[in-house]
């Protein structure tokens, strides 16, 4: 019996169901990552997520091959390539962890095909605590505000503990051929703008682990009262770890509760990123429309070219807000209240549409995945699951006061920003974007 496993945001070898399987397979397993931009189903990466991936394909690459398995490469549509690589390699089983995001339909239409084919295909609980479908309200239906649907969550049977690392995996003696890693050209040439990240983050299953683990050493019982100050070092770092299923969020879950660390309002942070993929799971895809009919018709101004490229280099004149976005281009990263903030300038000082933000933050961040990307930017532009509401305006100047309050965060980043012109004037943009929600509320555009 041959298996073939088919990775996508799961590149780890532990608590990774599919791969545990395939590993009772007698004559061995394939391991397979497809790259697929073609899909009309899948959303082409970013440049930040692209850097991510060729280094985790690299780490992945190498654990495998350790275990004596090659990780094939094949570049092209997903329903193409996996029947075709399962019929080379005469595989008996097809095995996967799920996805939740509008790909499942592509799962869907392989599954079914390599069953006509008498090849078992088989998916696996994947990279969520919980299965979306099994969180149901009362009425059957799906939650929309996200404190009755974590309590709903709570209430279920804990999630299951991780399943461990298979000790023995076996390849088959003439694996398919790979594509070249480098001929992907996922990693940027000239110019080179992704030595920031290098500099920050070391992908990979095991820096996730070490990820945790330095993170529930630390000071959690300041988490929940110091998490939104940007220039403490009291949150995880494990977002883009979770986006590439470098970790499973189950061994996140049980490593904190066995800590003995303070992690109830940790724990509650990966409820939201339960719901963002809950809310994704029942309305995909996510980054084109709001899920609120009433912003159909919001007066989202055209883009000013100036106003745009100042808030993609942080040259707005308002020192948070440039230095959350040169965070962000620096590393690929962005601290969550300063994303907060950063979204809130554009969409409502600025009065531009959310999807241009998010297709940025896309492009830009690390983390980026199809669910808590667009729920957030839905959230802070007021049309999203539970969002806060549209009048809720953030003032960069306040949020400074509050959040940075020795200038420590600002400083790192933009010290440089007070000489800026601030591109727009706070309180008149402020009462401009009420307008355009007013009459938004009232039906009169
Ligand atoms: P911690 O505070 O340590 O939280 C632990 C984990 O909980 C995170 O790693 C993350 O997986 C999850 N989490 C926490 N807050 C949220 C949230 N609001 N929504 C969903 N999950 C959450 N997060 C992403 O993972 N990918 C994105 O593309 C993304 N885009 C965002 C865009 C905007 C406009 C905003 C406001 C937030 C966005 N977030 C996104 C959520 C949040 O900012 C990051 O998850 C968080 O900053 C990651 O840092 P951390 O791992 O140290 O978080």
């Amino acid at each position: 019996m041959t298996a073939l496993i088919w990775f996508r945001d799961d590149l780890r070898l532990a608590d990774h169901a599919a791969l545990s399987a395939g590993a009772l397979d007698t004559d061995g397993i394939v391991a397979l990552y497809v790259l697929d931009e073609e899909s009309p189903e899948t959303r082409p990466l970013g440049g930040a997520a692209k850097w991510w991936l060729h280094e985790s394909l690299m780490k992945l690459r190498a654990a495998l091959a350790e275990r004596g398995v090659p990780l094939v490469l094949r570049r092209g549509k997903a329903e193409e390539i996996v029947p075709r690589v399962a019929h080379e390699t005469h595989a008996d089983h097809v095995y996967w962890n799920r996805r939740y995001g509008a790909e499942r339909e592509i799962d869907a239409r392989i599954k079914l095909q390599l069953r006509e084919n008498d090849i078992d295909a088989h998916s696996f609980h994947g990279g969520l605590l919980f299965e979306p479908w099994k969180i149901e309200t009362q009425t059957g239906g799906h939650y929309r505000v996200y404190s009755p649907f974590w309590r709903a969550c709570l209430a279920m049977p804990a999630p299951a503990h991780p399943i461990p690392d298979p000790e023995l995996l076996r390849g088959v003696p003439s694996p398919p051929a790979s594509d070249d890693l480098a001929s992907w050209r996922l990693q940027p040439t000239r110019p080179d703008w992704a030595g920031g990240l290098a500099e920050h983050w070391q992908p990979g299953e095991q820096a996730a682990l070490q990820q945790l683990e330095q993170f529930l050493r630390g000071p959690t019982n300041e988490y929940a009262n110091r998490r939104d100050f940007p220039s403490e070092d009291v949150c995880s770092g494990l977002s883009p770890y979770l986006r590439w299923g470098e970790i499973s969020p189950r061994t996140v879950w049980h490593r904190a509760l066995d800590s003995g660390a303070d992690v109830g309002t940790f724990l509650s942070e990966l409820g939201w990123r339960e719901f963002a993929w809950h809310t994704a799971f029942h309305n995909p895809p996510l980054h084109l429309q709001g899920l609120n009919p009433q912003f159909e018709h919001f007066p989202w101004k055209d883009p000013d070219a100036e106003q745009m490229i100042a808030w993609q280099q942080g040259k707005t004149g308002y020192g948070l807000v440039d230095a959350g976005m040169r965070e962000l281009w620096h590393t690929g990263f962005m601290h969550n209240r300063v994303r907060m903030v950063t979204a809130s300038f554009l969409t409502k000082n600025l009065l531009t549409d959310w999807r241009i933000g998010e297709a940025w933050f896309w492009d830009t961040l690390v983390d980026a995945d199809t669910a808590s990307n667009p729920f957030n930017w839905q959230w802070v532009a007021g049309c999203g699951a539970d969002a806060a509401p549209y009048f809720r305006i953030f003032n960069p100047a306040t949020q400074q006061k509050k959040f940075d309050p020795d200038g420590w965060y600002v400083n790192r980043w933009a010290n440089d920003s007070v000489l800026f012109p601030e591109i727009v004037d706070l309180r008149a943009t402020r009462t401009r974007a009420l307008a355009a929600y007013d009459r938004v509320r009232h039906g009169t555009d």
